[in-house]
């Protein structure tokens, strides 16, 4: 089996479970055409991620890594009228890019851009106002400060879904070692009898080939 028959698997089940949608169809390339990585979640993980979110009911979810917005689209159309987003961007081109795709999703209000380095704009957030749910998706050396400043912010119960900590199954390799690889296992080890959350990884496969997140609650 290759990668190719892997997308062609994405394709063939979202083609029953996920209608075209022609907002993050726009959002993609108005992403693509600025010129911004292709690096936004998968359509099913996407979907995924709403998904979870409806599930537990998520009134504020906060985001680390925005890009385009493609997974803020997603998580905000889960949100009820009362609801809010935060995302956390370092860059203002992102940032931009990005509101001009929720502005066309009509999610401006309830998502909001905070511009600059994600763990000073987390450590700005008041613990007062707890997250549902947290997804971290930035710059993966920084993920232990992140999980960190995650676990205060997130209330009793709530969801933190940790992306692309599988990597091919490299971060298992020993004779891999890039910072990348190096974020996931440092994080890894911070979780390793860590009582304040219970977690797994779940790997995936398809249109981003192979890969996986970690899911935890906070106990
Ligand atoms: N969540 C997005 C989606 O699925 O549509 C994809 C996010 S992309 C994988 C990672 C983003 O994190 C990039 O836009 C990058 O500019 C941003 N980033 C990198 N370092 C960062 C940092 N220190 N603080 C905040 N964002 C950062």
């Amino acid at each position: 089996t290759t990668i190719e028959d892997w997308a062609r698997s994405d394709v063939y089940h979202n083609s029953f479970l996920i209608p075209q949608d022609s907002v993050l169809d726009a959002a993609l390339k108005n992403s693509a055409a600025n010129g911004l990585p292709e690096i936004a979640v998968s359509v099913s993980q996407g979907k995924f991620l709403q998904l979870h979110a409806r599930a537990i009911q998520a009134k504020r979810i906060l985001e680390v890594g925005t890009l385009g917005g493609y997974s803020t689209i997603w998580l905000g159309r889960a949100l009820p009228e009362d609801g809010e987003l935060i995302t956390l961007e370092i860059s203002s081109k992102h940032a931009k890019v990005a509101e001009e795709n929720l502005s066309n999703a009509g999610l401006s209000s309830k998502c909001k851009i905070i511009v600059g380095p994600g763990h000073e704009s987390m450590v700005e957030l008041p613990s007062e106002k707890k997250f549902d749910f947290i997804f971290i998706d930035a710059d993966k050396p920084s993920n232990v400060k992140y999980f960190t400043e995650a676990k205060r912010l997130i209330r009793k119960g709530g969801v933190i879904i940790v992306d692309n900590v599988v990597r091919f199954g490299r971060v298992a390799d020993p004779e891999q070692s890039d910072p990348n690889i190096e974020g996931v296992r440092s994080l890894l080890n911070a979780l390793k009898g860590d009582k304040d959350v219970d977690a797994t990884t779940i790997a995936t496969v398809g249109e981003k080939a192979y890969d996986g997140f970690i899911y935890a609650i906070r106990n």
